[in-house]
């Protein structure tokens, strides 16, 4: 008999975060060795609870949440969405403008599933959140990568966003605070990039989910505040900064120009409606997680968990020759460079593999966030600081006995 295959949609696309080397994570485990897991930003099983507030409010309002809402999500949820705008200054959002998604992951999806034709383009970020390659692949386009320079702290390299522009280019991808370089970025490159949107006629998806976690003296400046006559579609959620991943709830606003973009809202509508609506129990934390204590704060100054673990796992990179790390101002991870006259690396992920089979430790290889070469590799600083200093020292080990 025919073997069943999967759909030829499914060619170019990707997510190797949770990739074959989870897999033999996975395998390990059932044999029972223990992983220590650098992979993957899941906040709560290192022992960051959510704020109990949310929790009871969910807990109380769990009767109200057996029926379905409208497509777009919770009206109170909503509201306190644009109530939030109405903070950070985006101008001009309204209830209609704001979809509730399980994650902002599913509404990625549709937002690229609503836009695209067979062979647009969409600029993305190398590195990048690997599901806006795997979401723009999916739904029929094409990614385009555009560098972050790491000489410039990991700021978006404009020229060479301009060289990738066609007139396929439906879109450019802004992912701020930055996943998985941890680059927060200024006034002055937002305003390019919107500059560069709007006389490319350019939509602008804006990833902020870690628009809350900032650490030293950075500014997060939302994309929706600055790109006002430029449609401007955001991302936000509750997974990062209010420790909240297992609930999968997230939401989209959208900004700007939308009085050229009817049909694209009308696609959104649409497909929001083929899927009813999000999560409804998750929908009732949106509320309390944004007009409440914003607990958050507490762990990214000095002396609070997530700031002095980044620390923490920078002084120990700092120690192993050869290895350098741009030193995040946002977000929970290090993305750290590897001098390869220095290791002989050909293959990122064997590199990866081999690390976990022989020190029981997870990491995700660059080439995983679409980054070109096989010598970077990203670290989720979300343990303890001695299980992140011990885990970085035995890759330092690791890497001055090997060679491919
Ligand atoms: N965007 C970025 C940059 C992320 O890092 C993540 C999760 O790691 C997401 C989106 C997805 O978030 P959610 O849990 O809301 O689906």
């Amino acid at each position: 008999m025919n073997p069943i295959k999967k759909s030829d949609k499914l060619n170019g696309v990707c997510y190797d975060i949770r990739g074959p080397v989870l897999e033999h994570a996975y395998r390990l485990e059932e044999e029972g060795h223990r992983i220590l897991k650098l992979n993957i930003g899941n906040p709560a099983p290192f022992g960051f609870a959510a704020p109990d507030e949310i929790i009871q409010d969910v807990i109380y309002n769990l009767p109200n949440a057996e029926g379905y809402t409208a497509s777009k999500g919770l009206f109170a949820a909503r509201k306190a969405i644009m109530q939030e705008c109405q903070r950070i200054q985006v101008p001009g959002v309204d209830i209609e403008d704001i979809f509730l998604g399980n994650g902002a992951s599913e509404l990625i999806v549709m937002a690229m599933q609503a836009l695209l034709n067979n062979g647009d383009e969409i600029l993305v970020p190398a590195p990048d959140y690997p599901l806006w390659t795997a979401a723009v692949n999916l739904a029929g386009g094409k990614a385009r990568h555009y560098l972050c320079d790491e000489q410039s702290d990991w700021f978006p390299d404009l020229a060479d966003i301009e060289s990738k522009i066609t007139d396929k280019t439906r879109g450019i991808v802004v992912i701020n605070p930055n996943n998985p370089t941890g680059s927060v970025y200024s006034q002055d490159l937002l305003e390019s990039l919107v500059e560069l949107a709007r006389r490319h006629n350019l939509i602008i998806f804006a990833d902020e989910i870690y628009s809350k976690i900032l650490y030293d003296d950075a500014e997060f400046i939302p994309m929706g505040k600055l790109a006002q006559d430029v449609l401007c579609v955001t991302f936000n959620g509750l997974s990062k900064a209010y420790r909240l991943a297992g609930f999968r709830s997230g939401w989209m606003v959208i900004s700007g120009a939308k009085h050229r973009a009817r049909s694209y809202i009308e696609g959104l509508e649409m497909l929001a409606s083929m899927r009813l609506c999000a999560n409804v129990p998750a929908m009732y934390a949106v509320q309390t997680a944004l007009g409440g204590y914003q607990s958050i704060n507490e762990l990214i100054v000095p002396g609070g968990r997530l700031r002095d673990q980044r620390d923490a796992a920078l002084k120990a990179l700092a120690d192993i020759p050869g290895v350098s790390c741009v030193k995040p101002r946002g977000a929970m991870y290090l993305f750290p460079k590897i001098d390869l006259n220095r290791y002989k690396i050909k293959d990122d992920q064997q590199m990866v593999l081999d690390f976990l089979i022989q020190e029981k430790v997870l990491l995700v290889q660059g080439t995983a966030f679409n980054w070109p070469n096989s010598d970077h590799f990203r670290i989720v600083f979300l343990p303890r600081e001695d299980d992140l200093t011990k885990a970085i020292n035995r890759f330092g080990d690791f890497l001055s006995r090997y060679s491919q």
